[in-house]
């Protein structure tokens, strides 16, 4: 650094971020390797810079105030007691949860993750932020009304890949799991697969297997987010694989789905839709955006309700404002939503399987009538389930399956070398 002291300000900067753009480029992933959703937020080097410059006056530097609650989460917590534990009393605990309606996210706290508090001069609750991990924060702020708007901060990171293989010596579930795999890494796998294989009976000694993982990182730690890219069996008799596309669904290499598409709706029959997704949607009152993040069906109290796709119940749970509700991770990176329900049909980490009846439809939470209220979101984020484009083919069309057996070719490639 001390070479650098004679430059001016500016060349130091350019040095710097020339310095650090090899270094991205480096980690970069290879470009067949990009879809849509993989591409890593460029970086902000300016923010990445140290800053050269020491003559900043003290007063210039912002200081976040001290919340006046910082607390892990434990077994236990509930959100009246967090909110008792800061001092804040119940009715503001309703405005918080108003604006949670819109993200969902109050009930998906697990031990372990952060909840802080700040308050303002006259002692409302200024601000409150939820930390799952380094790639999502959910930020719910107070408005002069009383009110609170929520911010849903996903951080897209870095996604590096990683490879792991080896040789069949007992269950496919413990070769894998002394490779590297984590047990829901291997579910995953194993459930990917299951039409294409018998795991128990037809898998031998000797046999082969390697998969491509795509893990999250954000500044050089692990967010735990981590997807299945591309997984190869060889046995004695047979190859056995599936890819990823960049609509999230898995195909053979002949660009044959490996799962049944998604249906439309979560409903056996058509209701009418009484209101439609939309993402500018203002209150009525305050004039504020409050967006519509599903699509409604008028489904009388009762009517069943069933999963559009394979997955799994990630939560069933009863919230103020959103009623009885279910939420489904689906295997394609889709998570679906089903909103003031009168009775669950499933528990959580139960997995479903596609048209299986999960809930039965209601009027619970803040409704004004009877109606299933259905979200569907991908890479984190809410989309118009009537228009959202759902892979119904059982095979890739033409003009797809090129693009597919290039990224299916340079995957190969990196598995071979892993
Ligand atoms: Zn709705």
């Amino acid at each position: 650094m001390a070479r650098l002291s004679n430059l001016p300000n500016f060349h130091k900067k350019v040095l710097m971020a020339s310095t650090l753009l090899v270094g991205a480029a480096l980690l970069w992933p290879t470009p067949q390797e990009f879809s849509v959703q993989r591409i890593p937020v460029a970086l902000d080097l300016e923010t990445l810079i140290p800053d050269l410059n020491d003559s900043v006056p003290q007063a210039d530097i912002y200081e976040e105030p001290a919340p006046i609650l910082n607390h892990v989460i434990q077994e236990g917590d509930t959100l009246s007691k967090l909110f008792e534990m800061a001092g804040i009393d119940q009715k503001t605990m309703y405005k918080v949860l108003e604006a949670d309606l819109e993200v969902l996210a109050l009930d998906t706290l697990l031990p372990g993750n952060t909840i802080q508090f700040w308050d303002d001069e006259a002692g409302n609750l200024a601000k409150m932020e939820l930390y799952f991990n380094p790639a999502h924060q959910v930020v719910f702020t107070r408005f002069d009304d009383g009110t609170f708007g929520v911010e849903d901060i996903n951080i897209e990171g870095i996604w590096q890949n990683r490879i792991i293989g080896g040789e069949i010596n007992g269950s496919f579930y413990l070769s894998a799991k002394a490779a590297g795999l984590s047990a829901a890494e291997i579910a995953k796998v194993e459930n990917l697969l299951k039409t294409k294989l018998n795991f128990a009976r037809e898998l031998r000694a000797g046999d082969t297997f390697s998969v491509l993982m795509n893990d999250q990182f954000i500044e050089g730690v692990s967010t735990g987010n981590t997807n299945v890219e591309g997984v190869e069996i060889h046995t004695g008799r047979r190859n056995i694989s599936a890819f990823q596309f960049s609509d999230g669904n898995y195909y053979d290499e002949k660009g044959q789905s490996l799962a049944p598409a998604f249906q439309r709706i979560p409903l056996n029959k058509n209701y009418r839709l009484s209101s439609r997704f939309n993402p500018k949607r203002k209150h009525p009152i305050t004039g504020r955006v409050r967006p519509h993040n599903g699509a409604d069906f008028a489904t009388p109290v009762g009517t069943p309700v069933v999963a559009p796709g394979d997955g799994v119940v990630t939560l069933v749970a009863n919230h103020a404002f959103a009623g009885k509700y279910v939420v489904i991770e689906h295997d394609n990176k889709v998570k679906t939503r089903y909103l003031h329900l009168s009775r669950f049909k499933v528990r959580k980490g139960q997995r479903v399987k596609r048209g299986q009846l999960i809930a039965l439809s209601g009027n619970t939470g803040a409704s004004t009538g009877p109606h299933l209220h259905y979200e569907f979101h991908v890479n984190g984020r809410p989309i118009d389930p009537m228009k959202a484009n759902i892979t119904e083919a059982k095979t890739l069309p033409k003009q797809k399956l090129s693009e597919f057996q290039s990224i299916v070719r340079s995957r190969k490639m990196m598995m071979e070398l892993g």
